[in-house]
């Protein structure tokens, strides 16, 4: 347990106490910042509160948890918050990213009956408390919703709480942070085996999605970890490969729901790769409208980047992803054994989105790829899992921030724009789509350069880079002006306005809208060998 872990919840849901015991069950320091404010401050809470406000309060919570979260030195300590300290959101991402957040729940007449046993908090006690708690719960909720897990604590003994809390510290998951939609990405080996039973728990019934390839070889995984929840007859198992993302596919999986009976309550298991995954997130938005689904994502793709963000959907004749939803699965087991099967082009290829997110939010994961090369190529297990957890990270501070894709979520198209184009202009059959992106990450440096904001040092390391994966990078043998005209035809351009992502340093990018006019103009010089 890497990161400390930070209770929230509600005031007398017993963070104080399950904090304690679990700090003296893990031997770690026990921080209850209430009281780390009252001694760096030198006055009680209340006498802040007099004095400041609670506007004046929250400057010192603040102050009190972003150095905590700093904090790289020691253990990492067990922290109860206060009831409010991650009500601000920029504050609760930051703490979704530097700590395992839990939330401990309460029902309002179990706060105000603990709130008059323990006699401090006259406010929350008898009929008129319970109200009040009832409107604090819901006024509160979604932040609540945001964190790695919640644990109920209605007349569940502090040690139990503590065992499940400290089962969700131990599993070091990806908060990924979408209002009550919030979930947790777990990336390990073996996972299906350890967790799926555990996620799909309480579903009326599991349907597996899967396609030919993937199910022959980790079906039986994900039927062993459902038990009696999923039957193997009733799995889809769909085509292999991007011809098969169609609205088809998703009949197919609409029908094998309603023939086997499945309600509101059921749950999707999408196994397989990017297409398999975005299908079956798309299935689970529409039936019903609105099942849960889990995603088991079984490419290096899939894992760093379709898994994350609830974008799901299929293709509408020769338009990509022209027909879909956000939908936020329940949980996603990024589980690196499956992972070991995909053929190694598909592998090499999804280098490229690492690459991408390295540079977009992680510069230590651009070291680590460009330090450990060799390893990175013969999928070294602990590498692949560090790379996965690295890329989901950055993934979900993005989407965090952005979760429908409005603004700031564009910046992961680096290298998607010229990528996107070039992939179509192949006829979506020689290049594969990472492959397409590194040649579109190759471009987008070159084009940020021409316009002064891309470092040639940072051009050059990243092409050597890629180079060294075995990813293309060669812009004179593609036809750039073909692609330059379907890039007129991109979604993201709006009017003659076309949007790019540059890069002017390893975690450092930003937005241009460019004119058409110049795109060509300075496209002209990609089909060119660079000096
Ligand atoms: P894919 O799902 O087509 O899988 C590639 C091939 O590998 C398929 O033939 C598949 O059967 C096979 N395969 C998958 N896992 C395997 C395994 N473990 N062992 C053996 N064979 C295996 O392709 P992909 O590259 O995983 O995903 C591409 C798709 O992902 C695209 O449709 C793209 O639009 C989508 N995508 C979505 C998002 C998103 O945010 N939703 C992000 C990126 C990509």
């Amino acid at each position: 347990m890497q990161r400390p872990l930070l209770l929230s919840g509600i005031m007398a849901t017993g963070k104080s106490t399950v904090g304690r015991l679990l700090a003296d069950r893990t031997k770690r320091p026990f921080i209850d910042l209430d009281q780390a404010i009252e001694a760096r401050v030198g006055e009680s809470i209340a006498a802040v509160f007099a004095r400041a406000g609670e506007a004046g309060f929250r400057v010192e919570e603040r102050r009190e948890l972003t150095s905590l979260l700093a904090r790289s030195d020691g253990p990492a300590p067990v922290v109860a918050l206060g009831g409010g300290a991650l009500l601000a959101r920029d504050l609760r991402l930051a703490a979704l990213d530097g700590a395992v957040v839990v939330t401990l729940e309460a029902s309002p007449a179990e706060v105000a009956r603990r709130a008059g046993d323990d006699g401090t908090r006259p406010l929350l006690t008898g009929h008129a408390g319970e109200q009040r708690a009832a409107d604090l719960i819901a006024q509160r909720a979604t932040a609540y919703a945001e964190a790695h897990g919640r644990v109920a604590t209605d007349g569940v003994p502090p040690a139990t709480v503590a065992e499940q809390v400290l089962a969700i510290w131990q599993r070091d998951a990806i908060g990924v942070a979408a209002g009550h939609s919030s979930y947790a990405v777990e990336v390990g080996r073996d996972l299906v085996a350890s967790r799926l039973g555990e996620l799909a728990r309480g579903a009326s019934l599991a349907l597996v999605v899967t396609d030919e390839n993937v199910g022959p070889l980790h079906g039986s995984k994900v039927h062993a970890a459902l038990g009696a929840l999923g039957k193997q007859e009733r799995d889809v198992v769909l085509g292999a490969g991007e011809r098969h993302k169609h609205v088809g596919s998703v009949e197919r999986i609409w029908k094998a729901l309603l023939h086997a009976g499945a309600d509101r309550k059921s749950v999707l298991v999408g196994l397989g790769g990017g297409v398999v995954t975005d299908i079956t997130g798309f299935a689970a938005s529409s039936y019903m409208r609105g099942v849960r689904w889990i995603g088991a994502p079984t490419t290096l793709l899939a894992m760093v980047d379709a898994s994350v963000g609830g974008k799901t959907g299929v293709d509408l004749e020769q338009a990509k992803n022209a027909v879909g939803a956000f939908w936020q699965p329940s949980a996603v087991l990024c589980d690196t054994a499956l992972e070991a099967t995909e053929p190694l082009r598909g592998y090499l290829s999804a280098l490229a989105e690492v690459v991408k997110t390295a540079l977009i939010g992680d510069p230590e994961l651009l070291d680590l790829v460009e330090r450990e090369a060799t390893r990175v190529k013969a999928r070294d297990p602990d590498l692949v899992g560090e790379m996965v957890r690295r890329s989901i990270r950055v993934k979900a501070r993005i989407v965090g921030l952005d979760e429908r894709e409005s603004g700031l979520r564009a910046v992961l198209n680096l290298g998607h724009t010229v990528g996107h184009a070039l992939e179509a202009a192949a006829g979506f059959e020689r290049l594969t789509h990472g492959e397409a992106v590194s040649l579109g990450l190759t471009a987008a440096l070159r084009l940020g350069e021409t316009l002064g904001e891309t470092p040639r040092a940072l051009r050059e390391r990243t092409v050597r880079l890629l180079d060294t994966l075995g990813l293309p990078t060669d812009l004179s043998r593609e036809p750039v002006s073909e692609a330059v005209k379907l890039m007129a035809l991109d979604k993201k351009r709006s009017g003659t306005l076309l949007r790019f992502v540059v890069a002017r340093g390893p975690g450092d990018v930003l937005l241009r809208d460019l004119p058409m006019a110049e795109v060509e103009r300075l496209a002209k010089a990609l089909g060119s060998t660079p000096p």
